[in-house]
């Protein structure tokens, strides 16, 4: 499935609920966002459902986020289903690491590939913080588990934040020395009531170069990732950088969303969200409604002018 812009599209991002076991300053208000109804969420039926047309359609990677997608009732059997799924070669899940101790060897027997693992401090009283009350220790335990199950290669993803873990870029780095794990520092970007958060406290990637800068370029690391992927000399894992503001990525971007009340959205910072929930509820060809409207996928992003989606990330997926 192609866009208007010749850009193949193979990779779905399933936001499978908005509601969350944290709420990290930069992503959800302090008061939660309102909890939809029971009707207007996409069981996991509805789910697979909308994966398989997107696999009929050329989707070769499926990516299962949230809110926290580990929070879902039901998520291992999706993950099962999904799995089974002939033209879905790459299926990985990304998660706050809370629950992973507990479903790690389930979410790998059922045909889970791998897991991204947010995680932006090493250190538990700023942990709780900026998840406003979250558990460092049940994250590390969480990654442990992944690694024990061979959940890889693991990601853990890291937003920078200014004056918050600037001074942490080292010790994240060196995570990579000696285990065979990616550590992808992410620029924060203004999206929804949290947005002013973003705008204040933002730092450029290019900080992690300065602080490192023995760093060697990995280059075409991966053709449609968006993150940049370096290397500490002999070192195991990788640093990657995510910069969708300082260098923004959309001239390869190949993927699309749709969030867990089945709306398809075509660039995550855009406001246009198509429903699916309804048509496929009603029997129709979603195929047909899929294909034309990807045509309209946006060529790239606006932040840099100040647009700011009104959606959080917490109901999109990031
Ligand atoms: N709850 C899961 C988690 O935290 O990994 C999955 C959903 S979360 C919205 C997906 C990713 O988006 C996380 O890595 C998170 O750090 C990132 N994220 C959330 N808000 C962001 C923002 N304003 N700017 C940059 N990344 C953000
Ligand atoms: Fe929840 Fe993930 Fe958003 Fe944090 S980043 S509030 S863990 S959805």
């Amino acid at each position: 499935m192609k866009d208007s812009f010749d850009r193949e599209i193979n990779y779905l991002r399933l936001s499978v609920t908005d509601l969350c076991n944290l709420r990290c300053r930069y992503c959800m208000p302090k008061n939660g966002i309102c909890k939809l109804s029971h009707e207007d969420v996409l069981r996991i039926e509805e789910l697979l459902e909308i994966v398989k047309v997107f696999e009929s359609l050329g989707i070769q990677k499926v990516r299962l986020t949230g809110g926290e997608p580990l929070i879902r009732r039901g998520i291992i059997e999706l993950v099962e289903s999904i799995a089974k799924l002939e033209g879905i070669k790459d299926l990985a899940i990304t998660t706050n690491g809370i629950l992973l101790k507990k479903y790690a060897k389930s979410l790998k027997d059922a045909g889970l590939n791998r897991v991204n693992i947010s995680i932006d401090t090493l250190r538990e009283n700023k942990f709780s913080y900026i998840t406003r009350g979250g558990k460092l220790k049940d994250v590390l335990e969480g990654i442990e588990a992944a690694k024990k199950v061979g959940l890889s290669p693991i990601k853990l993803n890291i937003v920078l934040i200014d004056g918050f873990n600037e001074d942490e870029i080292e010790d994240f780095a060196k995570i990579t020395l000696t285990e065979r794990i990616d550590v992808r520092f992410i620029e924060l970007m203004p999206i929804g009531q949290v947005r002013d958060f973003a705008i204040e406290k933002f730092i450029n990637n290019k900080i992690v170069l300065e602080k490192i800068p023995d760093l060697i370029r990995i280059p075409n690391s991966e053709l449609h990732s968006p993150a940049v992927y370096y290397k500490i000399p002999n070192s195991k894992g990788r640093i990657g950088f995510i910069n969708p503001i300082s260098c923004k990525f959309c001239d390869s971007c190949n993927k699309v969303r749709v969030t867990s009340q089945g709306k398809l959205k075509l660039c995550l910072h855009s406001n246009e969200e198509i429903d699916l929930k309804t048509p496929l509820r009603q029997g129709k060809n979603l195929r047909d409604i899929i294909c034309e409207k990807v045509k309209n996928k946006p060529l790239s992003h606006n932040l840099e002018d100040g647009t700011c989606i009104n959606k959080n990330m917490v109901q999109i997926g990031g």
